[in-house]
């Protein structure tokens, strides 16, 4: 055995690299092994919602990934569609991305892209601690009772290495090798295009205007995707879903013809300018799938991000849920690896994210059919949820959370927040920050009656008794025990009891 490791993550792209950055602010130290030579060269991801900001805020990124936002982006920028950009505008998804949304949280909705991202969470994980190795294959993978043994190959030399872990994260995204060698089958709608995105540059400023535009769907006649472009205006991406093929009819599969004549054409017309000066820097092709694996967790292995849901871009969700799924992850192999908790904490990690994923997988689904592809069929198309209620109103159902009513849906209102249990513990603004400044790394006992200070010290938790104005509304009149990720273990409307016994079932003592 060349090596021995806490956790070896597989895929060191956006999920790979926030599993190394929140197992390390929990003083575990993964290797990541990833193939590419380094982060991300092209931008992919960039909207992230409040959830995945709070997640950043907590381990102190969320000042840096906003500067990183600064520079790529304007800020609040909308989300609407055109006909073309110099064209007719047809609808304003958001007026300003964070619009209706800025009282739920401390944190806002932003921009920011892979490439901007990558290289912040890299530094962070390493300095934490984490071993993040690029160009190292994963090859084989075999487990036991006791543990993983991967064998990992360098890309240039060949060199092969064999790592053992008690724990493997898959984040080795959409065409996951190890899902597929674990034989878990995906389910959902398939693949519906072979889209492409080509990035060029052109001066796309004079037909932007004034207009503040994050991301811009288009419906020209001939063509539908969408644009994002840079902070400069000299610059950008256009995703094409669909185009009118050589038959004269719209076609879904563009990898056909990605030759530079035809991409200069697909962004003419979605410019809506036939003689501007376009430059096709790059063409990638990619499927735009709505799939979930039908299981995140097998033996020692968990699925994250893209290994274990796929989703179109439309709704923006692919990258936050797979931030949300390291996160909720990242706590629990720590508490298990620590002998904090029994093992069977991390069995909690599949029935709380997979419903959860599948849901959002079907939510983008539905938003891709009524926005871009109608033909797809409106049938058995879920109703669209709100998108705060997706981010910050997901609610857990598991061992690890002690809950009295079960079938209240997977999203609660966060409009009309309530510290129940499985819930995102909401935000609830203090003299200085939030109610989610006080959790987000070990177990926290929330109240406003003194009376429960004395059952948490006795069980060792950190309790907070809170005056806030609006906190007692939220929070109830006993206590509520916050877990390490944030989210509401149990509640309690009653008088002080004896919380070590609520945390031994929790952890799974
Ligand atoms: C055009 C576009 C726009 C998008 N916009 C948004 C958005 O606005 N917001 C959002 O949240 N999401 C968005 N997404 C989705 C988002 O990009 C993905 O959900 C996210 O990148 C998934 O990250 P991941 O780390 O799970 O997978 P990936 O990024 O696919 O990373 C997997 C990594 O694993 C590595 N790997 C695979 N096998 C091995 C192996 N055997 N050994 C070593 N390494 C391996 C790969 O090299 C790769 O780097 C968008 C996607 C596209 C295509």
């Amino acid at each position: 055995m060349d090596r021995e490791v806490p956790v070896l993550v597989v895929g060191g792209s956006l999920v790979g690299l926030s599993t190394a950055v929140f197992l390390a602010d929990n003083g575990i130290k993964p290797v990541v092994v990833e193939r590419h030579p380094g982060p991300a060269i092209h931008p992919r991801a960039a909207l992230f919602f409040q959830r995945t900001v709070e997640l950043w805020r907590s381990v102190g990124l969320e000042d840096e990934i906003l500067e990183a936002s600064a520079l790529e982006f304007e800020q609040n920028g909308a989300v609407m569609s055109v006909e073309s950009l110099a064209g007719k505008e047809v609808e304003w998804f958001f007026r300003t991305v964070n619009e209706g949304v800025e009282d739920l949280s401390p944190s806002p909705r932003l921009f920011v892209t892979q490439i901007g991202l990558e290289p912040i969470l890299r530094r962070q994980a390493e300095e934490l601690g984490a071993d993040v190795r690029y160009s190292w294959e994963t090859v084989a993978v075999e487990q036991d009772g006791d543990g993983v043994t991967a064998t990992v190959k360098h890309r240039d030399s060949g060199e092969e290495e064999t790592i053992r872990a008690p724990y493997l994260v898959a984040a080795d995204g959409a065409h996951s090798p190890i899902r597929d060698r674990l034989g878990i089958p995906l389910h959902g709608h398939g693949t519906f295009s072979n889209s492409i995105t080509i990035y060029f540059r052109a001066n796309v400023k004079p037909l932007i205007g004034d207009r503040n535009l994050s991301v811009i769907y288009v419906f020209a006649p001939r063509l539908q995707g969408f644009f994002r472009f840079s902070l400069a205006g000299d610059a950008g991406f256009l995703v094409v879903n669909k185009a009118i093929g050589p038959d004269g009819e719209l076609s879904a599969d563009l990898w056909g013809d990605t030759g530079d004549a035809k991409c200069v054409e697909f962004v003419r017309e979605a410019l809506g300018d036939p003689e501007i000066e376009v430059d096709v820097e790059n063409v990638q092709r990619w499927n735009a799938s709505a799939e979930w694996a039908e299981r995140f967790l097998d033996g020692r292995i968990f699925l994250a991000g893209d290994s274990g849901h796929v989703m179109p871009p439309t709704g923006g969700y692919g990258g936050n849920v797979g931030v949300q799924d390291a996160h909720n992850l990242a706590w629990k192999l720590a508490y298990v690896l620590r002998g904090d908790a029994g093992p069977e904490l991390l069995d909690s990690y599949e029935p709380e994210r997979l419903p959860i994923a599948e849901e959002i997988v079907e939510q983008a689904y539905a938003r891709y059919v009524l926005r871009l592809a109608p033909e797809l069929g409106k049938e058995g198309l879920h109703a669209m949820a709100d998108d705060a209620a997706i981010d910050l109103g997901y609610r857990y159902r598991s061992s690890a959370v002690v809950s009295t009513n079960g079938d209240d849906g997977l999203f609660a209102d966060p409009r009309e927040p309530s510290a129940e249990p499985g819930v995102r513990a909401p935000h609830v603004p203090l003299k200085s920050g939030s109610t989610i400044d006080l959790v987000g790394r070990r177990f926290v006992l929330l109240t406003g009656n003194p009376e429960w200070q004395r059952a948490a010290d006795e069980a060792g938790i950190e309790a907070h008794v809170i005056e806030a104005p609006g906190f007692a509304e939220v929070y109830g009149p006993g206590a509520v025990l916050v877990r390490p990720d944030g989210h509401v273990g149990w509640r309690s409307d009653g008088e002080p009891e004896d919380l070590g016994a609520v945390l031994d079932r929790l952890l799974a003592r």
